[in-house]
């Protein structure tokens, strides 16, 4: 008997153990371990919890969300470990300023969120922006980022907490925008842009499959003769209301709601059968495409588009993919695997925007990378600035060498074009030849442009094909 009494207190003492351990791990789980605070996660639980809390006892619930400013800048210059000494000071000047009923969480990088019922709102964001303002020791050197911080009330503002939390973040966005060192609440104004965007929304998921997303076409000329050699692909919304739209209105709100690769596809696919007839018909010989350095970013990228390429009339020699840099550097084993599986089908590949970002030469000798596009930024400086001219004279030298075509974009003066051309540019694409346009009437130009003996840009100027 005595034996199973000890089994039992032993039994219960493990099973307390066992209760302590769990606790402390699903605390750590909850947690972020650098500064001790409560952790993204475990934030997004307890938003939700308190909003039902306040709800029941009909009270208001603020919410700040707080973001460091130079931040980048710290890290950058002092390194990361003076980054971390940072942001645990950071947790610990918001916990010792929070109340009894606050909790405040790192939500990952350099912000920080405060969820109060204190109803002095206002005070309390300007207090959270003044406690950034006093410099901090690291290494000997003072170092005070500064922060933002964006502040939306339940039920004032949002009632749900995913809204809430969308709604502070715009009120911060906002503010960085100006400058920072602010804080700013949610209000009219965003409210508007914040319903504009909504609506926006629904209506870009229902384009697509209702085809108001189509294809324009620019022409890629040939530096000798000004002979349309190419197209272009770029995308365009016909939007029911709002009449045509850029992808400047639409592109980046459809890579935040991952639409961006259907876009794509409905592009590629309409593009495609639009275009196919002008290669046959020996019209063109290039069909670029662009695509996101999020389709970029699925491994199964370039097999979908291999597939898809099948099933239309273009040949695969005839298809240039253009990708921007970003995504080479983001990620080099992928893009390696991509561009190496497009290159063996016969695809071509573009380097787009280039000399806006690295510019890296080097993965241009170390990937079958056949063409670069020097981006409008440094063309419109090219007849202005002698350095400009000199740097793009480099770079064609560069390309020439490692035997890369390149094609300059955005040239809109004939001054532009014959620098480039006696620089040893072969190709040019700008408005100063033609801007984007509709199929039906990129096949007429198409066809005029064969008809037209080709004329030397040498003896005359360009020929100048400018729409709308
Ligand atoms: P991008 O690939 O650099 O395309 C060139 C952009 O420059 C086009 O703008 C074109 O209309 C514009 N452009 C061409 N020549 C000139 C010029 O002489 N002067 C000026 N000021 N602009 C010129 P667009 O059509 O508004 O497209 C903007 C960007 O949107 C594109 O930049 C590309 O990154 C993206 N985009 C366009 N179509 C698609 C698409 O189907 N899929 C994806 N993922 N992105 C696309
Ligand atoms: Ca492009
Ligand atoms: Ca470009």
């Amino acid at each position: 008997m005595p034996d199973r009494v000890q089994q039992l207190a032993e039994l219960t003492a493990r099973v307390a153990e066992l209760e302590s351990e769990r606790e402390l791990t699903l605390r750590l789980a909850q947690t972020d371990s650098l500064t001790g605070l409560v952790n993204r996660g475990a934030f997004t639980a307890a938003l939700c919890e308190r909003l039902e809390t306040a709800r029941e006892a009909g009270g208001r619930l603020a919410l700040f969300v707080v973001d460091l400013d130079r931040f980048k800048h710290l890290n950058d210059t002092l390194g990361h470990h003076a980054g971390d000494l940072f942001l645990a000071e950071v947790g610990e000047r918001l916990r010792s300023d929070a109340g009894p009923g606050d909790l405040v969480a790192r939500l990952g990088g350099d912000e920080f969120a405060v969820i109060s019922d204190d109803p002095k709102v206002a005070e309390r964001a300007q207090r959270l922006v003044s406690l950034f303002t006093q410099p901090h020791l690291i290494y000997g050197r003072q170092v005070s980022p500064g922060a933002s911080v964006g502040v939306a009330v339940y039920p004032d503002d949002a009632s749900d907490a995913g809204d809430l939390q969308q709604f502070a973040d715009m009120a911060l966005y906002r503010v960085k925008t100006q400058g920072g060192r602010r804080w700013s609440a949610f209000d009219a104004e965003l409210r508007a842009e914040s319903q504009h965007r909504r609506t926006l929304e629904e209506e870009l998921r229902r384009a697509i499959p209702a085809g108001e997303i189509e294809p324009w076409f620019q022409p890629v000329v040939d530096s000798a003769d000004g002979r349309i050699v190419g197209v272009e692909v770029l995308a365009r919304w016909r939007h029911p209301e709002h009449g045509l739209l850029t992808p400047a209105a639409f592109v980046p709100m459809a890579e935040e709601l991952g639409l961006i690769g259907r876009i794509d596809e409905a592009v590629f696919e309409a593009g495609c059968s639009q275009a196919a007839p002008w290669v046959a018909e020996g019209l063109i010989e290039v069909v670029s495409f662009n695509v996101s350095p999020r389709d970029l970013l699925d491994p199964s990228f370039s097999r979908k588009l291999i597939g898809r390429l099948a099933g239309t009339d273009l040949p695969a020699t005839a298809l240039t993919v253009e990708i921007t840099e970003t995504f080479l550097l983001r990620d080099l084993a992928l893009s390696r695997r991509h561009i190496e599986r497009l290159s063996a089908k016969g695809v071509r590949i573009a380097l787009d925007d280039f000399g806006t970002g690295y510019s890296n030469l080097r993965a241009l000798m170390h990937l079958p990378i056949q063409t670069v596009k020097l981006d409008r930024s440094l063309i419109c400086d090219v007849a202005k600035d002698a350095r400009v001219a000199k740097l793009v004279g480099s770079m064609l030298h560069a390309a020439r060498a490692l035997g890369v075509l390149i094609v300059a974009e955005g040239v809109e003066e004939e001054a532009q074009a014959i620098l480039l051309r006696a620089a040893g540019c072969e190709r040019m694409q700008g408005y100063w030849f033609a801007k984007p346009m509709p199929a039906d009437q990129m096949e007429t130009e198409l066809r005029a442009s064969r008809a037209a003996a080709p004329r030397s840009l040498c003896t005359e100027p360009l020929r100048r094909r400018a729409h709308g």
